[in-house]
């Protein structure tokens, strides 16, 4: 089987501002393979945050030897350390597989289709800027970016709620200090916000469970669950953990964490990284099995590859066709 390995880069619609960085352009990895004249596609995204490159990964691709993949199973044997090539040789083996089952991925992993209500993100921007987002946007459950100071994070929680009594939830991505954290806390109740993700630095687990103890607000942890061993590292620091099939290395071990998150008794949201609709669509078949959903990624990229899952109405829904299910975009060619 020869693996096409494509490398995507491509605008944003917006500039994308959280707590740590600010990102203009999505670049990821883009494979794709015919097996019995059923073609796979697959992706995987870099992420500096976790030390990856694009360029680590093509580089990795190029070590695949394609001659000793012959059937399905052999894409497990492909070994690599690096999540995007991992991620991406996960979907094209639930793609290609789905497809020649002729099962949709929710129904070839077992689980039921759901269509499920998605938050939609609102990254950094002045509070000036928010009532015209909210206008347009025809956000129904709003995953606000914070972590900048408790001024300006104030001003902004100000802005929507002025604006909107809807569910709201934020993300600190660890921009907090202590003193800040159980400031806004007070704050976020204040405004009736839903539940708070990352408030503080991954590695502060004791002020975690310190934050945890003052608040009713759920505490969600994100950025060290990557292992299903992380969800048991933090189960007493937090409420829920946020999974996401970018991060973990696919749909695999995405659920071996979803699993391990129930066991424990966590709430679970299933996020995304800015990805295009294919990792979105293969994320979308897990619906059943979460309790929270921030699957907005595509939704932010100027020129989206594929077409699949994205929220419409404010909810999210996993395709019927057979693997993953998403189609080229017209306007779209890789080769
Ligand atoms: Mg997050």
């Amino acid at each position: 089987m020869k693996i096409h390995c494509i490398p995507l880069e491509t605008p944003l619609n917006l500039e994308f501002r959280i707590s740590r960085e600010s990102m203009v352009n999505y670049k990821g990895l883009i494979i794709i393979a015919e097996h019995d004249g059923i073609t796979g596609t697959g992706e995987g995204v870099p992420s500096s945050y976790y030390g990856h490159t694009l360029k680590d990964v093509l580089e990795e691709c190029t070590c695949i030897d394609h001659k000793k993949i012959h059937s399905l199973e052999d894409l497990k044997i492909i070994k690599t350390e690096l999540t995007p090539l991992k991620t991406s040789i996960d979907l094209l083996y639930h793609d290609l597989k789905g497809k020649e089952d002729k099962k949709p991925l929710f129904k070839l992993l077992n689980l039921s289709h759901e269509k499920k209500e998605s938050s939609i993100t609102i990254p950094l921007t002045e509070s000036s800027h928010i009532p015209e987002i909210l206008d347009e946007s025809g956000i129904s459950i709003i995953k606000l970016k914070l972590g900048e100071g408790v001024k300006k994070d104030l001003e902004r929680l100000k802005a929507i709620r002025e604006h909107t009594d809807c569910p709201v939830r934020v993300d600190a991505n660890e921009g907090w200090t202590r003193n800040e954290a159980t400031q806004m806390l007070k704050l976020l109740e204040r405004h009736e916000v839903e539940l708070v993700e990352q408030p503080l630095q991954k590695d502060d687990i004791s002020g975690l469970r310190k934050l945890r103890s003052l608040t009713d607000i759920p505490i969600f942890i994100d950025e060290p669950i990557v292992f299903p061993e992380d969800v048991e590292k933090y189960a007493d620091a937090c409420d829920g953990v946020v999974v996401k099939v970018m991060k973990h290395g696919g749909v695999t071990p995405t659920l071996k964490c979803i699993k391990r998150a129930k066991e424990l008794e966590k709430k679970v949201m299933i996020g995304c990284f800015l990805e295009t609709s294919l990792g979105i669509t293969a994320a979308s078949h897990l619906l059943s099995l979460v309790d929270f959903v921030d699957l907005d990624g595509n939704l932010f990229l100027e020129n989206d590859p594929f077409t699949g899952a994205r929220i419409t109405g404010g909810s999210i829904e996993p395709p019927l066709k057979p693997g993953i299910g998403v189609d080229f975009s017209p306007s779209f060619t890789f080769f």
